[in-house]
């Protein structure tokens, strides 16, 4: 398999891929170690995941030179998702061990009832390639720490992420047979769909996600998936400094170039403000500085995956067929590299693609709206679920607005960010189960009831 450097369209290196019987020997191995691996107490595991922590942030440089490498971040922000992924470490140092704790629920006239977690067993991670640092750990760490051994399956698109994440795990303390990566695209996902694995853990798209959950349907294993979204902003008329509020979403719409499963992806202004909001956000989006990722200055670099160049161009000329106005941006910048110019569109609506499926690039839609009524009525037409913010000055307006919405997570002048504190999770087509939080490492023990008597 070639590694494509997204930026210059050169192939970094090549990678031997696996199949079939090389999964299924790592799956084998995994299901010895996994034995061993659960019998130690959670503070042994747990000082393994710290130890790789402290190896990250030795290796960080190198290992945000890498990740952009793949997939074409800016390299300042390659170092934020390296550095600002260790905070789940921290999280679990803090909590894992009082999570994982038997519980004991009652105890009265000699009988004990309590709870104890055992672990799923030995694991499939498939993942994505935007965040592979955080929501690999979302998935990898947590199932770690609970006593599972995992066969994590980097997206093509961050496999060199991926053996990284190996080497260092193995260097860290954590036996070779309890994190093995297995190398390639689908078809060596689809290998890991064959295995008799204990639970499987997917973050990639609805497309994949739902194949993967009918395919899987009848081994009756825990299947979580972390999915796309469609996530909409709404600014109310009374945000105290519009600039500011035109500047802070077009941050959650580009950054990554858009390529993150929470980026805002549909805007809704409250006409009072629109045109103010409107030209901000113009002037903001055009001064993004676009080009070399490894430039430090470099806001938005190429694209990870060349047909994503086709579906945006397709968005945009859609839009543009049913009456949006086409503010800045549009095309594919013609240079070496995946470029697409950041691009905004006004007058949209909800007859246009963009305004309904996932973009995953650097482009946004704006939509006037008269009222909150009509804000939450827009925000809810998706098939989708992720998350939802609401930009007011006023915390029970938007309060009013959450109760109703159907999306794991809600934002109040914030947006497109993910906590360890609070569980990750997606609704509707966004996905099934949780990451994060204590419902996060729950997700990777299963319960098992004690009836005790004396
Ligand atoms: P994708 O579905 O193309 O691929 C995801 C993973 O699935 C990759 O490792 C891929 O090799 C593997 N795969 C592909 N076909 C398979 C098959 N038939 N069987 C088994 N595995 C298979 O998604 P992607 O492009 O890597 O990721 C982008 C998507 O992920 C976006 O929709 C984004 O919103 C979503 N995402 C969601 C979250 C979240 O937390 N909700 C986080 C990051 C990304």
């Amino acid at each position: 398999m070639k590694i494509i450097n997204p930026a210059t369209e050169a192939v970094i290196t090549e990678l031997k891929v696996d199949d079939a019987s090389s999964v299924k020997i790592k799956y084998e191995k995994l299901q010895k170690g996994q034995k061993k691996w659960a019998a130690l107490p959670v503070k042994d595991r747990l000082d393994t995941i710290v130890k790789f922590g402290d190896l990250v942030k030795q290796q960080a440089d190198d290992l945000a030179r890498i990740l952009s490498s793949e997939t074409g971040k800016p390299l300042a922000q390659a170092k934020g998702e390296v550095m600002g992924s260790l905070n789940r470490i921290t999280h679990l140092k803090a909590n894992a061990e009082k999570w994982l704790a038997p519980e004991v629920i009652s105890s009265e006239n000699g009988m004990e009832e309590s709870i104890r977690y055992e672990a799923l067993g030995v694991i499939a991670n498939i993942s994505a390639w935007n965040f592979p640092y955080n929501v690999g750990y979302n998935v990898f760490l947590y199932a770690l720490v609970s006593g599972n051994a995992v066969l994590y399956k980097p997206s093509e698109f961050a496999s060199l992420t991926g053996l990284k994440f190996q080497e260092l795990l193995w260097e860290a303390g954590v036996p070779e047979d309890v994190f093995i990566t297995a190398i390639g695209g689908g078809a060596v996902g689809e290998a890991l769909l064959e295995l008799p694995i204990d639970a499987y853990f997917f973050t990639g798209s609805y497309r994949t996600g739902k194949y993967i959950a009918e395919k899987l349907a009848e081994k009756l294993v825990p299947v979580q998936l972390e999915l796309g979204g469609k996530d909409p902003l709404y600014v109310a008329d009374d945000v105290s400094d519009v600039k500011e509020a035109a500047e802070n979403a077009a941050i959650g719409a580009f950054y990554n170039n858009g390529q993150s499963c929470c980026a805002v992806e549909r805007i809704y202004v409250h006409e009072k403000i629109y045109d103010e909001f409107l030209s901000a956000i113009v002037e903001s989006v055009k001064n993004y500085k676009v080009g070399d990722p490894t430039a430090e200055d470099t806001f938005l670099g190429p694209l990870t995956r060349r047909p994503q160049l086709q579906v945006l161009r397709a968005q945009v000329e859609d839009a543009i067929k049913q009456g949006a106005k086409l503010e800045c941006g549009g095309e594919r910048i013609k240079q070496k590299g995946y470029f697409f110019e950041p691009t905004v569109l006004s007058d949209v609506s909800h007859q246009m693609e963009l305004m309904q499926e996932e973009s995953f690039g650097p482009i946004i839609g704006i939509q006037k709206v008269k009222s909150d009524e009509e804000a939450l009525e827009l925000m809810q037409d998706t098939d989708y679920g992720l998350t939802a913010a609401v930009f007011s000055k006023d915390k029970k307006r938007a309060e009013k607005l959450f109760e109703q919405l159907n999306t794991g997570t809600v934002y109040w002048n914030c947006c497109d960010r993910v906590s360890p504190n609070v569980p990750w999770s997606g609704r509707k087509k966004s996905g099934l189960g949780f990451t994060l939080s204590y419902l996060g490492i729950r997700a990777f023990v299963q319960p098992k009831a004690y009836h005790l008597k004396e």
